[in-house]
């Protein structure tokens, strides 16, 4: 089979997925899900003119002179419903999301008046026809759209649908998620420690990034290399949407799941993408299910994750973004690059006047997760680059802790 380029392999997977059906779920569970169903305003909002202020509701020609001195007839607060006309001459006091009035026509603030006594109030500041109302349906109109399907749900998103009362929406449904590691050498999590063994990494780094795309994972443990046993683990994992299986998938004599995973009926449809780490990535299908074999190698398996799973899991809960958000970046070193393949390589990136600045995190075997833990992304070197030199400018996918940063970052 030949060697597919990493985004050819990303077409190749995500033509072989599609967007779950919907399901209801109560607004508190919806957080992070896509909207599958187009959301109408169930009111006008606000529903009459309100005051943006505590202050006065008054008539704007009363101001013609400044100093103005108003009588007040009523004191109108969130809730209430005015009871007053009010005539020339005339304000009525009111707080921020009452309704204006009936002959009102502006509101000023209590910072631009003084209180004088006997229900009269002096007011300092001319103000115009509209000075600090928020209009009836400003903010949405009865039976207007205001959500589409597809729209990520974000806690905006969750305030709207709670303006609408919306106590419960439909969603894409979230694929069902099962890992498994694979390995005669793999020490279990809970097992002792026995210093000639290799701690299961994969299962628990590959949890942790279905877990933040907000997926929890079934974990099947660790299959031996046997392929008896590897088959009746990957039986098991057939039952789930998406299975995701790391080692074994190289071409070494006890690396059984190539032919397990075919025994077992699996159409694969590629075994190896031209990706530096990543290179033995293997995917196929069986029916509307789908299998990742990745790589052992827990940084590999890692980066293929983000290439590869990430967005087949997006695009089937429903999301239209499904690739990692990339910025340009300026390295600050030499790399050096071999042809063939995409590379990607472990960055830290600063924040600079000119923009980010790339630093590699150092040596970048495919077994060092130390690495992949200090980085803030993924530096992109294209597959026909022959190295680029300090200075030059590189694309950079951000990895999950980069979403916040040391200081607020901008000028006031
Ligand atoms: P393999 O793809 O099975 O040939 O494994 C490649 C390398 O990754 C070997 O050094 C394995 O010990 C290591 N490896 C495989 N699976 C895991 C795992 N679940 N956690 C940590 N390292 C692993
Ligand atoms: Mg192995």
């Amino acid at each position: 089979m030949e060697h597919l380029s990493v985004s050819e392999a990303q077409r190749v997977v995500l033509e072989s997925v599609a967007t779950f059906s919907a399901e209801q779920v109560k607004l508190e569970q919806a957080l992070g899900r896509v909207l599958a169903e187009e959301v109408r305003a169930n009111r006008d909002q606000p529903p009459y003119d309100i005051s943006a202020m505590d202050g006065y509701s008054l008539r704007s020609a009363d101001l013609g002179t400044i100093p103005a001195t108003l009588e007040i007839i009523e004191d109108i607060k969130a809730g209430d419903l005015p009871g007053k006309t009010l005539a020339s001459g005339q304000c009525a006091r009111i707080m921020t999301g009452a309704p204006l009035p009936p002959g009102a026509d502006a509101v000023i603030r209590v910072e631009d008046t003084n209180a004088l006594p006997d229900n009269r109030v002096q007011i300092n500041q001319s103000v115009k026809r509209g000075n600090d109302i928020r209009r009836l349906g400003e903010n949405m109109r009865n039976g207007e759209v205001v959500l589409t399907p597809g729209t990520e749900i974000t806690p905006g998103v969750i305030g709207v649908l709670a303006t609408v009362k919306r106590a419960q929406v439909q969603v894409h449904r979230r694929p069902r998620v099962a890992i498994l590691s694979t390995g005669d050498e793999l020490e279990g999590l809970d097992e002792p420690i026995d210093l000639n063994k290799i701690p299961d990494a994969n299962s628990y780094a590959l949890m942790a990034q279905t877990q933040a795309l907000g997926i929890e994972p079934v974990l099947l443990g660790i299959a031996r290399d046997d392929p008896d046993e590897l088959a009746r683990y990957l039986q098991r994992g057939l039952e789930y949407d998406v299975l995701l299986v790391s080692g074994g998938t190289s071409v070494g004599v006890h690396d059984y799941v190539r032919p397990t995973i075919e025994a077992l009926g699996v159409q694969m449809l590629f075994w190896r993408v031209a990706m530096k780490p990543g290179h033995p990535v293997a995917f196929g299908k069986a029916g509307e299910k789908i299998i990742f074999g990745l790589p052992g190698n827990p940084v590999s398996s890692m980066v293929c994750f983000g290439e590869f799973v990430a967005p087949a899991l997006r695009r089937m809960m429903g999301h239209a973004r499904i690739h990692r958000r990339t910025v340009e970046a300026r390295l600050t070193h030499n790399v050096k690059h071999q042809p063939g393949r995409t590379e990607f390589i472990r960055v830290m990136l600063a924040q600079e006047d000119e923009g980010y600045a790339a630093t590699s995190t150092g040596a970048q075997g495919s077994g060092m997760l130390l690495s992949m833990a200090r980085a803030d992304g993924l530096a992109v070197l294209p597959a026909d680059c022959n190295g680029l030199t300090a200075g030059s400018m590189v694309t950079v996918q951000l990895l999950d802790g980069t979403v916040f940063q040391d200081d607020a970052g901008f000028r006031e």
